[in-house]
């Protein structure tokens, strides 16, 4: 018997859900532990406190001197709340987040000790970080790094620790994480939205991109989880044959959320509140222990922060309940992965979302401005926003018929098709008096009343407006959201810069009024945008041809997908809105590819692992027992043993065969492996990874699980899908 697989199931079965303490309302708690405006007014001197506010909204920076004041509130406060430690906190490149906690506790000799935190410490650290990746960044330049604070997202405290988000940089500038460029971009939008709502609003000064993410995962005890190795080491199953039932009836989704699973959710929804992540929505998804927790959407940098504090907070609260979190874009083939549906619109400081129409004309052509330029921008750049979301996990999930397709297209829905189809009939040069009102009547002035009944939902669309925003379907669940925010931002940016100067030169050059110049500018926007617009069912192959046709990117695999980022012209849109430096881009590019390589290097080495030293031994163990029982057969029956053990002598050679098939793709993947190592040059290695280790993977996991359907279930070693998938 297998004993590791049925102690796991053993001790799945005698779990109970644990009891949760939510005494006090939901929005007592909300923010407890964040020093947000309000513990700021408490703590911090009116000078201090304006000083942040004013960082936050303008991005001024805060005196030395005022930092004194602030960090010595912040200390105040963090102890009365009985935190110990303080710690930067920030996100390097390996995706995840990153922490060296610091006591606040300091002798003062004479064998007295205080507690103490200085503006020095809160502005700037040190953190000996030269393990984290750096893509040749510190190689070439400075050895050291540096983080330091970013008061655009709040303190908090977590297990007794003030955590300060930073951004991680290099001595001499360079950005060393996710948070800085996302930071440069969406200063990036911010100036040329800015620039744009002016034609329509004076008053705008700040234009902020909001973000709502809606994080999918898998929930699965952990002691079974943890009897899976390749769980253990890569997210994923590596193997496992289908169980009898998966989602075919449906009957998941949507449906009464379990126990067990129910007390996690609400263990995780209570220290959200306490870390004010503004969680509202839970429900099951399609696979079999899959969920979905979301949010309400916030300014871009805070929804980044919080969905990556949010997937550390995930791990360490599933421990209290005895369940692994799987964030894996594909744990389990068969059944749907998991994505991250990033959410995405631009709002004002004087409350209008710049992608929900108006009341008046005039508002609904701002909102068409940004819809427009929007596509446009995806239309331009289809190519470096799927790259945005390329990583090995993801590319289990595009394209395999449950998710965006790793094409990308923009869904509108049927009206505003319409609209932009009557848009583009717009007379070239001066509109005359009666066109105009006729637009702004008919066509713009329509808008929100279209919008209102404006059901349509396209669930195959990658990049899909939904009514007041887009939603970017194609994220991976297991993505830091900095990534494709940056991207995004930086292309909406770039457009509506360059609308900005091309209805400016109507204006100047052509002497046309405003709106004529926008028009005659949206009408060619629309024209030359229509590549992108797709109504159709994403996951066809039909919809492949016709995107080929049109043009359009299909990059399958990551490293095909990446090789945009090194392209002059991406490195030329980087570096002219201000957002990464050719150095930055590089560093990310080759990173991406180490991180790509490594990952499909260990997936080969486990599953190489798992084939040769538990799953082959196990056949050989169970055909022995068939051997043994034909060869008592034989002395039963004599010659004619043959009549009887006919069943028997087929599975011994059946065995026998996938063990041969599992045995030599197995040497064959090494060998591509050895091959593929000796590369120095990434690109060439991930390729080789790509291209000749990978494909192995399918074929070893076919004879696996045809072996996992023939061998007595006594002595599989392998806990099964039945047992991940169906225990709650
Ligand atoms: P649906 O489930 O139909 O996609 P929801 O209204 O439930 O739409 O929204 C899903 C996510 O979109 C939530 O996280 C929500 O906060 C977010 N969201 C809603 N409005 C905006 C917006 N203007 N900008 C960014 N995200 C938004
Ligand atoms: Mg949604």
């Amino acid at each position: 018997m297998s004993t590791l697989r049925f102690h796991a199931v053993k001790a799945s079965l005698k779990r109970e859900p644990i009891k949760i303490n939510e005494e006090k309302r939901r929005s007592e708690i909300f923010g407890e532990n964040v020093f947000n405006e309000a513990s700021m007014r408490q703590y911090l001197t009116k000078t201090a406190l304006n000083s942040v506010l004013e960082a936050i909204e303008k991005g001024t920076k805060i005196d030395r001197i005022v930092a004194d004041h602030i960090s010595t509130g912040m200390k105040e406060w963090a102890i009365s709340k009985g935190a110990t430690h303080y710690t930067h906190w920030f996100q390097p490149l390996t995706g995840a987040t990153a922490e060296k906690h610091d006591a606040f506790f300091e002798t003062i000799g004479d064998g007295l000790a205080i507690e103490k935190f200085g503006g020095n410490q809160l502005v700037q650290q040190e953190p000996d970080a030269s393990s984290f990746p750096n893509g040749g960044i510190r190689n070439t330049f400075e050895a050291r790094g540096y983080t330091a604070w970013d008061p655009t997202s709040p303190a908090f405290i977590y297990d007794k620790t003030l955590c300060i988000p930073t951004v991680f940089v290099s001595y001499t500038g360079e950005a060393l994480d996710f948070k800085t460029p996302l930071l440069r971009a969406l200063q990036a939008v911010d100036n040329a939205a800015v620039a744009v709502c002016k034609y329509f609003d004076k008053n705008v000064k700040k234009v902020n991109a909001s973000l709502g993410w809606e994080q999918e995962y898998f929930l699965i005890d952990s002691a079974l989880a943890l009897s899976r190795p390749d769980i253990q080491l890569t997210g994923r199953t590596v193997f496992g044959h289908s169980p009898a039932k998966g989602q075919q009836l449906d009957d998941h989704y949507f449906g009464s959320i379990p126990a067990r699973a129910m007390a996690y959710m609400r263990d995780l929804e209570h220290e959200s509140m306490l870390l004010g992540i503004p969680v509202k929505t839970r429900h099951n998804e399609v696979a079999p222990n899959q969920f979905e927790l979301a949010p309400i959407f916030e300014e871009a940098n805070l929804a980044v922060d919080h969905n990556s504090l949010l997937m550390d907070i995930m791990q360490k609260i599933a421990k209290r309940h005895n369940f692994t979190v799987l964030m894996h874009e594909k744990p389990f083939a068969g059944v749907n992965g998991s994505g991250k549906h990033n959410n995405w619109s631009l709002s004002t400081n004087t409350g209008v979302n710049l992608l929900s129409p108006g009341k008046t004309p005039m508002s609904n052509l701002q909102f068409l401005t940004f819809f427009v330029n929007t596509i446009k921008a995806v239309q331009t750049h289809e190519e470096l926003i799927r790259a945005a979301i390329a990583s090995a996990s993801n590319d289990h999930r595009l394209g395999a018929n449950e998710a965006p397709p790793a094409i990308i297209s923009v869904f509108i829905g049927a009206q505003l098709t319409k609209v932009l189809n009557e848009l583009e009939t717009v007379t070239k040069g001066k509109l005359s008096p009666k066109e105009k009102t006729d637009l702004k009547l008919n066509v713009v002035g329509k808008i929100p009343e279209i919008l209102l009944d404006n059901t349509d939902r396209n669930r195959t669309s990658s990049f899909a407006f939904t009514g007041n925003k887009f939603e970017f379907r194609a994220v991976g669940s297991t993505a830091n959201c900095a990534k494709p925010m940056t991207v995004l931002n930086t292309v909406v940016a770039k457009q509506l810069m360059d609308f900005k100067e091309e209805v400016d030169a109507l204006i100047e050059d052509k002497g046309m009024k405003k709106d004529d110049a926008i028009f005659n500018v949206l009408r060619e926007y629309i024209k030359t945008s229509k590549a992108i617009l797709f109504e159709g069912n994403g996951y066809s192959e039909d919809w492949e041809k016709e995107a080929k046709k049109r043009g359009l990117s299909n990059n399958k695999t990551t490293p095909q997908a990446l090789k945009i980022k090194k392209a002059k012209s991406t490195i030329a849109l980087f570096d002219s809105l201000g957002v990464m430096n050719d150095v930055e881009s590089m560093a990310r590019y080759e990173i991406e590819l180490e991180d790509y390589i490594y990952h499909i290097q260990i997936e080969s080495r486990v599953v190489g692992d798992l084939a040769r030293n538990h799953i082959i031994p196990t056949a050989i163990r169970y055909q022995n027992t068939l051997i043994e029982n034909v060869q008592g057969l034989k002395g039963i029956y004599g010659d004619q043993f043959k009549t009887y053990a006919k069943a028997q002598l087929g599975l011994i050679e059946l065995i026998s065969e996938h063990i041969e098939a599992i045995n030599t793709a197995v040497t064959d993947m090494t060998e591509a492996r050895k091959t593929a190592n000796k590369h120095d040059d990434l690109e060439q290695k991930a390729e080789d990874y790509c291209e000749t280790v990978k494909p192995h993977f399918d074929v070893i996991r076919y004879h696996c699980d045809k072996l996992e359907i023939l061998v007595d279930d006594e002595v599989w070693p392998l806990t099964k899908y039945r047992e991940l998938l169906f225990t709650k």
